[in-house]
């Protein structure tokens, strides 16, 4: 897809879309046709006005295809939409993959958030944060204190029977997926031992823990509250992962919004 090696093409596209968090969809704020897909419109300055789709446009100033035959594939289904996290090069068969695999999307959408740098907060080991306090209303639950070896997470607090099928997974609320819960499944660590810490993880994310038998599932949710190479600190555990969300976000929310106390006033 060549776009013209004008310095201002992109200022100027973006100021056609409203950006917003980067989780969220971006909507194309000028012309859109029936189906509701952008248009952009470049004026040439003195060369031949040019349009162009703005979904296409949005991905290619962030990743070019490799192949002009690429179809720009949306993760969230807005045609309107030119979020990038939302984007990816694909042919018709991803299309239609994509289409048949609704779970998937949560998924692109992490995995663009880790290739392209945009609100990268991996956990802060060694950064010197102090860690998160717990929210005065749910002061009661313990923290857990998890080992961490080379990236990889070395214990699991659910006690599962032989034989079932046990599980770590990031989850966040994403109403466009089954329950209205985003999944990222951890690999197994390549050691054999433990699971691979997502690089994505961070303070304040919803952990589940789980263990499938034939009979009953098994869940322990929790959320970081503090890590470094070789632990993490765990909030739990609770009964729901809503519960976790929410006790996880107002704990966030309080950590990063300092108390009088840590201005320097008098204790
Ligand atoms: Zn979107």
């Amino acid at each position: 897809m060549n776009l013209p090696p004008d310095p201002c093409f992109s200022g100027r596209f973006w100021s056609y879309v409203d950006q917003g968090d980067p989780a969220t969809c971006w909507p194309w704020r000028a012309a859109v046709d029936r189906q509701g897909y952008g248009w952009f419109t470049w004026p040439g300055h003195g060369h031949r006005r040019q349009k162009y789709r703005a979904h296409r446009v949005a991905l290619a100033l962030v990743e070019t295809p490799d192949s002009d035959e690429l179809l720009c594939l949306h993760a969230c289904d807005v045609p309107g939409c030119c979020n990038p996290n939302h984007l990816r090069w694909g042919t018709a068969a991803d299309n239609v993959r994509d289409r048949d695999r609704p779970a998937r999307r949560g998924l692109l959408r992490i995995e663009r958030l880790a290739r392209t740098g945009l609100q990268q907060l991996p956990l802060g080991l060694s950064s010197g944060e102090p860690s998160m306090p717990t929210h005065p209303d749910f002061a009661t639950l313990d923290r857990h204190i998890f080992r961490v070896a080379h990236g990889s997470l070395l214990d699991n607090p659910i006690d599962a029977d032989p034989g079932s099928n046990v599980w770590i997974a990031t989850i966040w609320p994403d109403r466009q997926q089954p329950g209205g819960w985003g999944r990222l499944i951890w690999d197994r660590h390549p050691s054999g031992r433990g699971w691979t810490i997502h690089p994505l993880t961070h303070l304040g994310d919803v952990i589940e823990f789980g263990a499938d038998t034939s009979t009953t599932p098994d869940r322990w949710y929790g959320y970081i509250a503090d890590a470094d190479e070789t632990s993490i600190d765990l909030v739990g555990p609770f009964t729901t992962a809503a519960e976790t969300q929410t006790d996880g976000s107002m704990s966030l929310a309080r950590w990063r919004t300092p108390s009088p106390q840590a201005h320097g006033l008098a204790l």
